[in-house]
C-alpha cells in the first residue's frame, strides 16, 4: 500500500488525508478493528466522547508498539459538555480515557445552537490549544453561519470542520467557504454509511472500469476533492481495501460524475436542530 498523504492545516500541522472512524463500534469490540487499521497503515483515528469507546481506542494505540507521535488522534466534545468549564472538564476526561497527554485534534461535535454556548465552548478549546494539550482545534457539523459567528466573535479560525459528506451530499458551498477561510474539510459517512450509495449503478460502473470496489472509488473521490476522510469498518478485509486507494486516479469527468450523482440525501441529523 502506498503511503497516506497529509494535508497542512491552517496552524502548520500535518493531518493524514485518510483515517479510521470508530462510530458505532462497541467499547469492548473496538480494539481489534483499531489494531487492524494500524496494521493496514492508518495513523489517524477518529473517536468521540459520545462513542463511549475512547478507552479501547487508547489501549489499542498503546499496545500497537507504534510511537505516539506517529498517530493523529481526534476526539470530540459531546452536546451535554458545552460551556467553558464543562468543556475543560470534558477534555480532561477524554485525555484520561485515551491514556494520552495530548490530543492531535479536538472538535466540538455539534454546534447545538439551541444551547447558544458554542462560542463559549470554543474559548475553552482555544485555552486547551494554547496550553499545548490539543495540537489543533476544530468543529464538526458547523454550517456556514455557525462558522461565521465563531470566527467573528473569537478571531480564531477552526483548523477543521468535520461534516457529513459523500457523493449524495456534496456540501459544495460549505467546501467553498472552507477553502476561502483555510478550514480543512473532513468527511464523515464518506461512503454513505455503506448503504445505497455503494449499489448505485454509476458508482459500480466507474468502479468496474478501474478494477476497484465502489467504496474505493468513492474514497478516492474524497481524496481528489481535497477532503480528509475517515471510513469506518469492523471488517479487516474492508479496513485494508479502504486504504488501498493511492495507486489510481479518477479522471476529472469521473470526479464530476460522482459530484453530480444525486439525488441529494442527508443521512444524519440537521445541525440547525440537533441539540
Ligand atoms: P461510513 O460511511 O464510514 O460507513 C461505515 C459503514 O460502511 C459500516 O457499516 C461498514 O460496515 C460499511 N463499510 C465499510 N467499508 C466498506 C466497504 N469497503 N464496502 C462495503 N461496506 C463497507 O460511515 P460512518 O458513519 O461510520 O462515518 C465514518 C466515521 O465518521 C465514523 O466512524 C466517525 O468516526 C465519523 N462520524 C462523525 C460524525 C460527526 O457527527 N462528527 C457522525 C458520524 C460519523 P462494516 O463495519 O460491517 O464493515
Amino acid at each position: 500500500m502506498s503511503q497516506i498523504p497529509s494535508l497542512r492545516l491552517n496552524n502548520g500541522t500535518e493531518m493524514p488525508q485518510l483515517g479510521f472512524g470508530v462510530f458505532q463500534i462497541a467499547p469492548e469490540e473496538v480494539m481489534l478493528p483499531v489494531q487492524s487499521a494500524i496494521d493496514a497503515g492508518y495513523r489517524l483515528i477518529d473517536t468521540a466522547a459520545g462513542y463511549g469507546n475512547e478507552e479501547g481506542v487508547g489501549r489499542a494505540l498503546q499496545e500497537s508498539g507504534v510511537a505516539r507521535e506517529q498517530f493523529f488522534v481526534t476526539t470530540k466534545l459531546t452536546n451535554d459538555e458545552h460551556g467553558y468549564d464543562r468543556a475543560l472538564r470534558a477534555f480532561d476526561g477524554s485525555l484520561s480515557k485515551l491514556g494520552l497527554d495530548y490530543i492531535d485534534l479536538y472538535l466540538i461535535h455539534w454546534p447545538a445552537p439551541a444551547k447558544d454556548l458554542y462560542v463559549e465552548t470554543w474559548r475553552a478549546l482555544e485555552k486547551i490549544h494554547n496550553d499545548g494539550r490539543a495540537r489543533s482545534i476544530g468543529v464538526s457539523n458547523f454550517t456556514e453561519s455557525h462558522l461565521r459567528r465563531l470566527i467573528d466573535e473569537s478571531g480564531t479560525v477552526p483548523a477543521v470542520n468535520q461534516v457529513e459528506l459523500h457523493p449524495r451530499f456534496v456540501q459544495s458551498s460549505l467546501r467553498e467557504f472552507h477553502a476561502k477561510h483555510g478550514i480543512a474539510t473532513e468527511a464523515w459517512a464518506p461512503i454513505g454509511q455503506g448503504k445505497g450509495l455503494l449499489e448505485d449503478p454509476a458508482v459500480r460502473e466507474i468502479a468496474g472500469r478501474y478494477a476497484k470496489s465502489p467504496a474505493q472509488v468513492v474514497l478516492r473521490w474524497h481524496i481528489q476533492l481535497g477532503n480528509v476522510t475517515i471510513p469506518k469498518s469492523s471488517t479487516p478485509t474492508r479496513i485494508r481495501s479502504n486504504a488501498d486507494i493511492f495507486d489510481f486516479e479518477l479522471t476529472e469527468s469521473d470526479v464530476e460524475r460522482l459530484t453530480e450523482l444525486g439525488p441529494p440525501e442527508r443521512i444524519g441529523p440537521n445541525p440547525d436542530t440537533f441539540n
